[in-house]
């Protein structure tokens, strides 16, 4: 590896030693530590980064979109050039395969350049223009002209299933440094190193434009500490959060108990239920196959892995199960990304075993080193499952539960009981299209994205994609953090009114020098 890595925090572009104790990475494959050891910030320290974010608002607020679009640009062709030494830590770090970290290095770069893409089309600015009316009567109406400024410093808090893609450099850094927001990043402990490496990469395109070097901070300290005085700091306007509920909820209240309450965009725990029609049972073998690859695929360890499935009771259901219980007791876990969440994992499986009612239809053999423990499917049925709320907790791991219904009507119940979720999927036929159409308006109801057919693992990066839904897979279900519409989260819209073009901001002039949309009294 050619990247020296200092193990320090980055604020205002210097790497800074903290005062407050050191961690190191763990491998997870075999828990043994990694160098070099990571110094933690004091709070003194801490409050340098935010310093650093607030001085570089105003200039950075102030830069053109192609300035703000080159930025991102030249962040994606740093992480490229560190490509192989990021691969090489990230895969020491978390134990996931290479493959998997290859596709999100690129989906990382990709998400940048596709945020530039945006700004360069100047979506971001949401203009609209209702022009004066002099001789409108009984009252003549004003020029009125709207567009989206950021909101200030950001807070992000990365998960420690995504090194890359829900990390230093992604969705969430992305759409606040699209959005003309600085940065300051609370790494992950999971995968220290793999963080500083990306946040060279920032550092090195914030040179190379000649940004001020407190558009992006890297932070480590424990959450509990740092991170809440990250969340309390006066020049933090909101926060950006992908991790456990627990830790998103903390956030959450602190956030909304400051004496100037902020937004927290947390995506935070969903079960991604599927609901498998009559129809789709025609091939339960092919669908067994294709949903054991996506609840044990990363180890489980996906924030749309399936959790839940319904399937009919009945002949045809039990062919699926016999098939999918094959897939898991031929199976073998992988390594989790740490020990602590093999540790939960290992928990939250065993207590489900303990519950009356379920049963474990298929089990795996534990994987080779350390933290791999044995996938293993579960089933159960409805009455069992609506009368008990353990059943509905997310396995973060290689794990799902099986529940059989009887009637349409029975899954509209359980539905509309059901907590909101990131994902729902229905697995139909054309048989079953008028089940699909009374089912849809609930589904509707509690999920951010639904499939029909396929799976949910895997989250594309475009335009139309939401990655969010009701409490509790996301503290803000009107948006998502997938996606270019994440940009507008940190951003609020602000009207003109009455301006002379000359004072008008440059997006919503006439003359429309940045040559973005408008929305012009109404229309496109
Ligand atoms: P996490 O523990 O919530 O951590 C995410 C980030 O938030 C870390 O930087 C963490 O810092 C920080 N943080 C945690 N609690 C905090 C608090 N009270 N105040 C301020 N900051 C806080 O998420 P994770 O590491 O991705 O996952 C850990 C556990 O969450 C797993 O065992 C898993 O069961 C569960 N989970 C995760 C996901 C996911 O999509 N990532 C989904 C479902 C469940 P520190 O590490 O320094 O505390």
């Amino acid at each position: 590896m050619s990247t020296h890595i200092y193990g320090k925090s980055l604020i205002n572009g210097e790497w800074v030693t903290g005062s407050e104790g050191t961690v190191t990475g763990l491998n997870p494959a075999t828990n043994e530590a990694l160098e070099p050891e990571f110094s933690l910030l004091g709070a003194d320290q801490l409050d340098q980064a935010t310093a650093a974010a607030k001085d570089a608002f105003a200039s950075y607020r102030a830069t053109t979109p192609e300035e703000r679009a080159a930025f991102l640009d030249e962040i994606a062709e740093q992480i490229e050039a560190r490509r192989e030494d990021i691969l090489a830590r990230a895969t020491q770090e978390t134990g996931l395969p290479e493959a998997r970290l290859t596709g999100e290095t690129s989906r990382t770069s990709n998400q940048l350049r596709l945020f530039a893409k945006v700004l360069r089309h100047g979506n971001d600015n949401s203009v609209r223009i209702d022009p004066a009316q002099p001789d409108r009567t009984p009252a003549p109406r004003v020029d009125i002209r709207q567009r989206r400024v950021p909101l200030g410093p950001v807070a992000v808090f990365g998960a420690s299933n995504f090194p890359l893609a829900f990390s230093t450099a992604g969705g969430d850094t992305a759409s606040a440094l699209a959005a003309g927001c600085p940065v300051v990043f609370k790494a992950h402990n999971a995968h220290p190193g793999t963080s500083e490496i990306v946040a060279q990469a920032i550092q090195a395109a914030i040179d190379k434009q000649g940004l001020h070097p407190g558009v992006f901070n890297l932070v480590f300290g424990p959450g509990a500490k740092i991170g809440q005085r990250l969340v309390s700091d006066p020049s933090i306007t909101a926060v950006g959060f992908t991790g456990s509920r627990t830790g998103g909820m903390a956030i959450f209240h602190t956030a909304n108990e400051r004496p100037k309450p902020i937004p927290v965009y947390a995506e935070m725990s969903a079960v991604n239920p599927v609901f498998v029609l009559p129809g789709a049972l025609d091939d339960a073998a092919g669908l067994a196959e294709g949903f054991f690859g996506s609840v044990t695929g990363s180890a489980g360890q996906l924030c749309t892995k399936p959790g839940l499935l319904f399937l009919p009771a009945g002949d045809a259901g039990d062919k699926f199960v016999a098939a999918l219980a094959e897939h898991f007791n031929n199976s073998h876990g992988q390594t989790m990304l740490t020990k602590n969440i093999a540790n939960a994992w290992l928990e939250a499986t065993s207590k489900l075993r303990s519950q009356d009612g379920v049963r474990v239809a298929g089990e795996g053999a534990a994987g080779e080193g350390e933290n791999a423990p044995a996938p293993v499917i579960f089933d159960t049925d409805l009455a069992t499952f609506e009368s008990n709320d353990v059943l509905e907790v997310e396995l973060f791991g290689p794990a799902s539960l099986v529940i059989r219904y009887n009637t349409v009507d029975d899954l509209i119940r359980v539905i509309d009981g059901l907590e909101g979720q990131l994902t729902a999927t229905f697995q139909a036929a054309e048989s079953d299209f008028a089940e699909v159409e009374k089912l849809l308006p609930h589904v509707e109801e509690i999920a951010g994205r639904i499939l029909f057919g396929g799976w949910p693992t895997g989250v594309e990066v475009g335009h139309a994609m939401v990655h969010g839904g009701p409490f509790p897979a996301t503290t803000n279900g009107s948006t998502t953090s997938v996606g270019t519409l994440a940009i507008e989260r940190f951003q609020r819209p602000v009207a003109y009114q009455s301006f002379p073009e000359s004072l008008r901001p440059a997006p919503v002039r006439d003359a429309n020098p940045w040559d973005v949309p408008q929305v012009f009294d109404g229309q496109f």
